[in-house]
């Protein structure tokens, strides 16, 4: 197969676009992608200066998607004064996975001269994953622990740390997974929750309200192979192992469902993900006139409309403590 752009020897053929593309046509193809998801959700602010930069957070965790992610925004602003980048990796407390993908981090901060931070569960929740996955007190998959945790981490460490936007790797197959699995669940305050982590959303009611570090997740057109494609071509250092605790089955369940469907109907997961979030933002409206979790929780501070926040639950029933 050629290259439907240069004629050149084709590394992948896209059948939701219908495009057969070269390694370097392709490459091309991803990242203009990722700088107009940048350009459209992370809207960097007229105000940032030379003088006056946006800090920008980026979630990095060694993996395909954070290492590309961060590799495409350094790429983008490298010359540009106006933003600064600061790599965050969580750190688990995963027996012989964290540690090795942690490596895979430094060597892209270094590579890239990016600031890099660390921000730990024992630190921050006096638990590690291993402990938690083993203790198991709710009777849940280890990574519906995790998950919250690392929710938690990222956007306290981003407020905290008094950073403009918190950005994650979040690909096409995660979001339309997530979607979907919140659609099937038929919780829709779990729907409204992705109007309420979009950009988007706080240009409509005034960020300075918000109680969020506003997010963007840039990768969020890409599909997941691609992503790894553009990691093997762009030769980046990449974690590859898989963490022991992964135990998502219901996630996996969805995973081949949407690999089927999108092979017998190429485009699924962009058109599940553009009905989701008009769906989402109704549902914000619907739910509260499209305003955000009404309190904040009496313990850590964080916005929730309970009184004690989900990570809080969690923290007391693992056994944790918050410093
Ligand atoms: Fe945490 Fe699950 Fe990811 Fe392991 S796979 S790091 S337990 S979310
Ligand atoms: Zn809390």
């Amino acid at each position: 197969m050629q290259c439907d752009k240069c004629g050149a020897e084709a590394v992948m053929h896209a059948a939701y676009s219908g495009l057969h593309l070269c390694s370097e046509h392709f490459r091309r193809s991803v990242e203009s992608r990722v700088r107009r998801r940048i350009r459209d959700d992370a809207l960097l602010s007229e105000a940032a200066t030379a003088d006056d930069p946006e800090t920008w957070l980026v979630g990095l965790s060694g993996g395909k998607d954070s290492v590309v992610l961060t590799h495409l925004l350094e790429g983008t602003f490298a010359s540009d004064p106006r933003v600064e980048l600061v790599a965050l990796t969580v750190h688990e407390g995963i027996d012989g996975y964290r540690d090795a993908s942690l490596e895979a981090c430094l060597e892209l901060t270094d590579d890239l001269d990016i600031e890099h931070e660390v921000v730990s569960y024992a630190d921050e929740y006096g638990v590690e994953m291993d402990a938690v996955a083993e203790d198991d007190p709710e009777g849940m998959a280890p990574c519906a622990y995790c998950g919250v945790f690392r929710r938690d981490a990222l956007s306290r460490y981003a407020d905290e740390y008094g950073a403009d936007k918190l950005l994650t790797g979040h690909n096409l197959d995660d979001e339309a997974q997530t979607a979907m699995m919140n659609l099937l669940s038929g919780d829709i305050a779990q729907v409204a929750k992705h109007f309420d982590a979009s950009l988007g959303s706080f240009e409509e009611r005034e960020v300075d309200d918000s109680p969020f570090v506003p997010r963007a997740k840039p990768l969020r057109d890409i599909p997941e192979k691609e992503v790894a494609l553009y990691a093997h071509l762009a030769d980046l250092p990449v974690h590859m192992a898989e963490c022991p605790h992964a135990s998502e089955a219901y996630r996996g369940e969805i995973q081949e469902l949407l690999y089927g469907l999108e092979d017998d109907h190429p485009g699924t997961r962009h058109s599940i993900m553009s009905g989701y979030e008009e769906l989402a933002r109704l549902a914000a409206e619907a739910h509260r006139g499209g305003e955000g979790p009404r309190g904040e929780c009496d313990r850590c501070g964080a916005p929730t409309n309970n009184e004690v926040c989900r990570k809080c639950d969690l923290v007391d029933a693992v056994g944790g403590e918050l410093p």
